[in-house]
Parts: structure tokens; sequence; C-alpha cells
């Protein structure tokens, strides 16, 4: 049997790592458009339904399988009458020693990643290609969060920020309203409260409170060390004047990472005009955020995007 599957996220890998398991006298194929692989290390089972497990990213080269063959490449078209998958294919991953070597081999030879198209054929499919964002506007101060990329592009341009508008109620929202420091944030949500779909009224408000309670604290905190010590920078806008001096080397080094990303306005084309989104990001993805003193978060309530100028 020929099992293909789509997707290098976590649902894919997973699904790849099982298959190969299960069935070790098929071949199994994952076809992925990036060229890292998203997976689940340190699964501890807590409960019947509640496990903790860490999220881990690596080069598709590194996943390798006796009966496992990795196609770089994107789908362009099922047949599912042939059972075929039509592929714009970029790298062959390779699953043996030889085979790595003799693809290194290849490359040197070969110059550019020209696509080639492939048809796959299988019997049965596994199609993990993700969801995609409801992109509200294509603009180039809007920013859809979804991936590593994308979370590297806001991160930078968060740098020189001073107001950031942050639209949505789900847990990417509420999650980045609480790590984004140093701007004022307008939260614009639909719903009368926040968190709609994870809280009542009641917690929604306890928890909308206490996050609140929590950023005036951390305010009052930073203003004292400030005031006991703390240096003042003379160029950067006004939420950077107060950040303290562990704060302005954190951002430092932050930006340091950033720059080896490319410049600001390469990395913008890069992942707003990217044909294939890479993985989901997921848990602690938030730290990737520059550091400085906490936001101030304004809400505006049961409001909705309807249209957006383009200056
Ligand atoms: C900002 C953010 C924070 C999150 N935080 C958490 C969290 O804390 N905890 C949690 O449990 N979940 C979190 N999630 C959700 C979690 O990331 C997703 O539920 C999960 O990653 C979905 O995995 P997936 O494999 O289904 O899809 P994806 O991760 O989207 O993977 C899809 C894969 O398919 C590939 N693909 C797509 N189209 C094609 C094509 N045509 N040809 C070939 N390949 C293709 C993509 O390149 C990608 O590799 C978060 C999501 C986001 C965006």
């Amino acid at each position: 049997m020929r099992h293909v599957v789509i997707g290098g996220g976590i649902g894919g890998v997973c699904c790849v790592e099982e298959l190969c398991r299960l069935v070790p006298q098929d071949v199994v194929t994952l076809v992925t458009a990036s060229p890292a692989l998203k997976g689940v290390s340190g699964v501890v089972r807590l409960s019947k339904y509640v496990e903790e497990f860490k999220v881990v990213e690596r080069r598709a080269e590194s996943m390798v399988r006796r009966n496992l063959r990795i196609v770089r490449g994107r789908v362009v078209g099922l047949d599912l009458a042939a059972r075929t998958v039509s592929l714009a294919v970029t790298h062959q991953g390779p699953t043996t020693q030889q085979q790595q070597q003799q693809q290194r081999q290849q490359q040197q030879q070969q110059s550019g990643t020209e696509e080639a198209e492939e048809l796959l054929p299988y019997d049965t499919l596994c199609i993990c290609a993700g969801a995609r964002p409801k992109v509200l506007a294509h603009h180039d101060r809007v920013v859809t969060l979804r991936d590593t990329e994308s979370m590297q592009d806001f991160a930078h341009r968060l740098a020189g920020s001073r107001r950031v508008v942050v639209v949505g109620n789900g847990g990417i929202a509420l999650e980045l309203v609480g790590s984004v420091r140093g701007v004022e944030v307008i939260w614009v949500i639909r719903h009368s409260h926040i968190a709609d779909a994870f809280f009542d009224v009641d917690a929604a408000e306890f928890l909308l409170g206490e996050m609140q309670w929590r950023q005036e604290q951390e305010k009052a905190q930073q203003e004292q060390e400030q005031a006991d010590g703390g240096v003042q920078t003379q160029d950067r806008d006004k939420s950077q004047k107060s950040m303290t001096r562990q704060q302005q080397q954190q951002q430092q080094q932050q930006e340091e990472v950033w720059q080896q990303h490319g410049a600001p306005d390469q990395r913008q084309q890069k992942a707003q005009g990217r044909q294939e989104l890479g993985a989901a990001l997921g848990p602690k993805w938030t730290e990737a955020l520059p550091k400085g003193p906490p936001a101030n978060v304004k809400l505006e309530r049961s409001a909705q995007v309807s249209r957006q100028s383009s200056d």
C-alpha cells in the first residue's frame, strides 16, 4: 500500500509517525511545502483527555524512517478518480545516508530551486494542509499572524510602533494582548466580553480586571526601577524611553536576531507574497515578541472592522 500524507504541520507529522510505526511494510510519503516540519515530544498523559507535550520544529531531512519518503513540494491538484496528487516539487527528501550523500552531490551540481511537476500515486491519502486565517485587508500595515515568518515580521515591526490595533477575540488575540509590550493596544472585539469562545461574562470580566491590574502593578514597579537608576534613551519613542537597561539590552539582542532574517521590507514581501503558508504556530509563540514596559490596553467592545482606509 502507498500512503500519502499532505502537510508538514503537527497533524501531518503525527499521522506519518503513526503510519510508519503501524504499517512498516507499506511506503509512507510525506509532502511538505515548507522545509521545516513541526512535531511533538515529551508527551505526558495527565488524564483521560488532558496531555502535556512540547511542540518542536526540525528540518525535514532530520526525520528519517525506514519506510518514509519526504517530498518537498506544493500540492497543486488532486485526481480522486485516478488516485494521484499533482506536485510542484522543489526538493526530494532522502531517507538513507547514501541517498543524503547522493542528494548533496546533485545539489552541488545544480543551481537554484526550480520546480518540477510530478504525479504521485496513492492508495490512501490524508490531507493535513491546515487552515487559512481570515485576512481582513492586504496592506503593508496589516499583519495576519499564523506562522513563524509572519510572527517574525510582526515582532520586527512592533519594535518601531507606538500603537497596535488587535482585531480578534480568540486565543491568539488574548495571548497577544497579554504579551505585547511598550505600545498602546486597541483591542477590537465583536462580542461584549473578551475571549467569548472560552469564558462566560463573569470569568471574562474577572480576567480582564486581573490583566489590567497586573499591567498597572508592573508599570508601577518599572517606574520605581526608573527612579532607582534606570537609563533614559534620547532617540527612541516615549514608551521606549521608560525602558530599563535590562529591557534595552533584551530589545537590542532581539533586533540583532531579526536582522539576520533580512530587511523588514523584504521580509514583509516574503511573508505576504508567499504562495504557501508554513505550519501554524504553537504554545509559547509570544516569547519572540520584543520586551518593554507593559502596554496600555483599550478595549473596543461589540465592534467589527468594516473597512480599512489605505493610509
Ligand atoms: C499564533 C498561533 C498560536 C497558537 N497557539 C497554540 C497553542 O498554544 N496551543 C495549541 O494547541 N495550538 C495553538 N495554535 C494552533 C495550532 O498551531 C494548530 O492547531 C496546529 O498547528 C494545526 O496543525 P496542522 O498540522 O493541522 O496544520 P498546520 O500547522 O497549518 O500545517 C499545515 C501544513 O500543510 C502545509 N501545506 C499547506 N498547503 C499545502 C500544499 N498545497 N502542498 C503541500 N503542503 C501544504 C503547510 O506548509 C504546513 O506545513 C496556535 C496557532 C497560531 C496561529
